[in-house]
């Protein structure tokens, strides 16, 4: 048995986890993700996620977000080094994926997680919808992120002259409802716009800061697996805003 991922004579598992343990002592890493990898030992053995096709993603939270922010700071100076290109997988990411932080995007046309961190393929496990606000299925993806595939940081990325904020703040000032579901964003997008403080023209910035600090503080309360993750110093749910003029990210918390 498998003292991992419960699969009985799972030779092959064993030896990826051996090789594991072997990167991480080595990395100086292993109190902390030994506990991460005996948390996800009572899921189900067909959801674990136990291959490590890049040995380079694995990483402290601080660490993990030290490399996301160097990467856009490469993307803003035009310096970038990493391949956008999706096309000729590597052989080990066939089989599976270690990404180093999960993002919870917003969906606009204009903004590219992978592009403005200048990481490549297997690098984030991004999800998006319009206003970057946490529900049901966002949430099962980033805990599936986050424990499954043992990625050490969640970042909320939001983005100026955001569209569903822009929306939202016009559903509270005019007192309108927008047809079909597109009231669901703005309705969710609600709690943002009533606490932003700032009027004028910087409202649309404000209001898109607030919401990133409103998702990260209900990502770290989430239970029961992001909030254990969190408390064990195994997870980082940070923030950020994306400057859609410079391509920077500023950490909002
Ligand atoms: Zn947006």
């Amino acid at each position: 048995m498998c003292n991992l991922c419960d699969i009985k004579n799972h030779a092959a598992a064993n030896n990826a986890h051996a090789g594991r343990r072997s990167f991480l002592k080595a990395a100086g890493t292993l109190p902390l993700w030994a506990g991460a990898i005996g948390s996800a030992s009572f899921l189900p053995s067909a959801l674990a996620a136990d291959v490590t096709p890049k040995p380079e993603n694995i990483l402290m939270p601080d660490a993990a977000l030290a490399r996301l922010l160097a990467g856009n700071k490469r993307f803003v100076e035009g310096d970038v080094i990493k391949n956008p290109s999706f096309k000729n997988i590597p052989v080990g990411l066939r089989y599976g994926q270690n990404p180093y932080a999960c993002i919870l995007s917003c969906a606009d046309s204009r903004v590219g997680p992978e592009l403005c961190f200048d990481e490549g393929q297997g690098d984030l496990f991004v999800a998006r919808l319009a206003g970057n606000y946490v529900n049901t299925d966002m949430l099962a993806s980033l805990e599936y992120g986050a424990l499954m595939l043992k990625s050490p940081l969640i970042m909320v990325l939001g983005h100026t002259e955001c569209g569903a904020i822009s929306a939202a703040i016009k559903a509270e000032k005019d007192n309108v409802d927008f047809p079909g579901h597109i009231q669901v964003i703005a309705s969710k997008l609600d709690q943002a716009v009533r606490l932003a403080k700032l009027e004028g023209g910087k409202r649309t910035t404000e209001v898109a800061k607030e919401n990133v600090r409103l998702n990260v503080v209900e990502l770290r309360q989430s239970t029961p697996i992001l909030r254990k993750l969190v408390d064990a110093g195994q997870l980082k749910i940070a923030g950020g805003l994306y400057d859609l003029e410079t391509g920077k990210v500023s950490l909002v918390v």
